[in-house]
């Protein structure tokens, strides 16, 4: 019987008398447990590798709690990881482009197996036996404290004031965003549009080197020509340039960021047929540059109408990243969120007066436990609003959140104090909204009518249908229009036409609100 992801707490108790043979427990999360009598005859596997992240980690101090479980009252003790190895990439040899030093501080599958047989030799044959591998962790242990770039004084000497979380009040800024001049009922979408054959090909050119990096940014520009034309033609009122110069919207910003190593062959199941390759953030994160912002500006300058940056939040960005294990995640949080601040700062100055930063990961990095949760929500709400924290009334800062189980997160997602939040609502009808309705929320939102998940072409009527419930539910000024998530997997065929049915059901739906208003 194995037990990862969690300290057992008291039903380690209860479990030691079940008629099993072997117990596993997670002993990174959770802490080596008292002695229980009830053992006796069993054997206790003590999951003292990270099966979460790659760091090669503290192979003495695994040792150690292995040592103290013999003190328990089992009958054997085993070593194993924590959890299975399928959270991890197979082996850290593959990745022959990393810095070699940043490698000696890794440790992928095979390299924790290796640690577990390790750790096995020394139960079985006194710590002397094992020495050598101890020690070596540990060597790479205090040279990855001491490396450049883990610690960044000019990261660390920003001391950061609780004024920067705030912004002013939200009916300060709904007025001063009038002057984005929206209609009722604004349409847009979630950011990216179809990633085709076209864009995957001159980005694999341009990684093998046989397109210069002049022609592919051309290539990109002219990508942007046709996604910022399209959204012209069908009538969307906030457009997006489209996210055509982006693989992943995390892998894109760990490659322009400081901080983060982006391996060749790390991949890991995400779900079930899918597979990712999550960067590695291994030091304090800076920005060396601007990110989005040529893009973003580039777009703008095709049109009259606003243009809505895109940035992915510093929650999702760890979520998607195998992140370092030497400071509380909130602390690399807001290191990410002061780098996206830089970035918002940077759009503004460019023109720039809509601002989305994706948080799809927020509900799903919450822990299990809820004891845990609270804390989870403060850190992560806060690197948010620290990341937007900067922005001036006038720019109005959307984010963007995927599922639709809104209950669960509701004040977190009030307390990100984001103007506008979209979404996913189309597969359940929209029954997010009489949830929002609810529980009360008086900024925007845009509560999805077009499930991106499926190749299907929602209808007029059904389209129509949609926004009728939410416009019954909740107050006119609040509401958006928009796809359930971003574009990117589907094809253009059925997003142009799906596009333009969502245009003319809210035509019709805005005529109706028009007389009765
Ligand atoms: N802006 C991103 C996109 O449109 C958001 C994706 C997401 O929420 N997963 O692709
Ligand atoms: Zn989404």
């Amino acid at each position: 019987m194995a037990a990862p992801y969690a300290a057992l707490g008291t039903t380690l108790d209860v479990l030691a008398t079940a008629p099993v043979e072997a117990i596993g427990i997670d002993l990174v999360r959770g802490e080596v447990p008292a002695a229980l009598p009830a053992l006796e005859g069993k054997t206790l596997v003590g999951g003292v590798i990270d099966g979460h992240n790659i760091w090669r980690g503290d192979l003495d101090a695994a040792f150690a709690k292995l040592e103290a479980l013999r003190d328990l009252g089992a009958s054997h003790i085993s070593a194993s990881t924590s959890t299975s190895l399928l959270h991890v990439p197979h082996d850290v040899d593959d990745e022959t482009a990393l810095d070699p030093r940043l490698v000696s501080w890794l440790a992928f599958a095979d390299q924790k197996v290796g640690q577990v047989v390790t750790l096995a030799e020394g139960l079985a044959q006194g710590r002397d036996a094992i020495t050598d591998a101890l020690d070596a962790a540990s060597a790479a242990l205090a040279d990855r404290h001491d490396a450049p770039g883990v610690r960044d004084g000019a990261v660390r000497g920003h001391e950061v004031a609780e004024a920067e979380f705030l912004r002013v009040s939200y009916a300060e800024r709904e007025s001063a965003q009038q002057a984005l001049n929206l209609p009722a009922l604004p349409l847009t979408t979630i950011g990216s549009f179809p990633q085709t054959g076209d864009i995957r090909r001159a980005r694999a050119q341009f990684l093998r080197g046989e397109l210069p990096a002049d022609d592919y940014d051309d290539f990109l520009r002219r990508e942007i020509d046709q996604v910022v034309a399209l959204q012209e033609e069908l009538g969307l009122d906030v457009l997006v340039h489209g996210e055509p110069e982006r693989n992943d919207m995390v892998q894109y910003f760990a490659e322009h960021l400081d901080g983060f190593a982006v391996t060749q062959h790390g991949w890991v199941q995400s779900y079930g047929s899918r597979a990712t390759r999550p960067s590695i953030l291994w030091g304090d994160v800076s920005r060396p540059a601007p990110i989005t912002v040529s893009w973003a500006s580039y777009a703008q300058s095709l049109s009259a109408k606003p243009v809505k940056g895109m940035l992915t939040g510093p929650v999702t960005i760890l979520a998607w990243s195998f992140v370092r294990d030497d400071q509380p995640l909130g602390e690399t949080a807001n290191q990410v969120a002061l780098a996206l601040r830089d970035e918002i700062t940077d759009l503004e100055a460019a023109g720039i007066a809509i601002i989305q930063v994706d948080e799809p990961a927020l509900r799903e990095l919450l822990p299990l436990k809820a004891a845990d949760q609270a804390d989870y929500l403060d850190w992560s709400v806060r690197s948010f609003r620290l990341a937007t924290g900067g922005a001036a009334a006038g720019t109005q800062i959307h984010t963007h959140l995927c599922y639709s189980e809104f209950g669960v997160v509701i004040d977190a997602i009030r307390a990100l104090d984001a103007d506008v939040t979209s979404i996913e609502a189309a597969r359940s009808r929209m029954e997010v909204v009489a949830d929002i309705a609810r529980f009360g929320f008086d900024h925007g939102v845009g509560p999805g009518v077009y499930d991106i998940h499926s190749p299907r072409v929602p209808s007029v009527e059904e389209i129509e249908a949609l926004l009728r419930r939410a416009v019954d539910e909740l107050p006119l000024r609040q509401l958006w229009v928009n796809p359930d998530c971003g574009l990117k997997t589907r094809a253009y065929e059925e997003t142009v036409e799906s596009l333009r049915n969502i245009v003319e059901a809210t035509r019709r739906v805005r005529e109706d609100v028009a007389v009765t208003v």
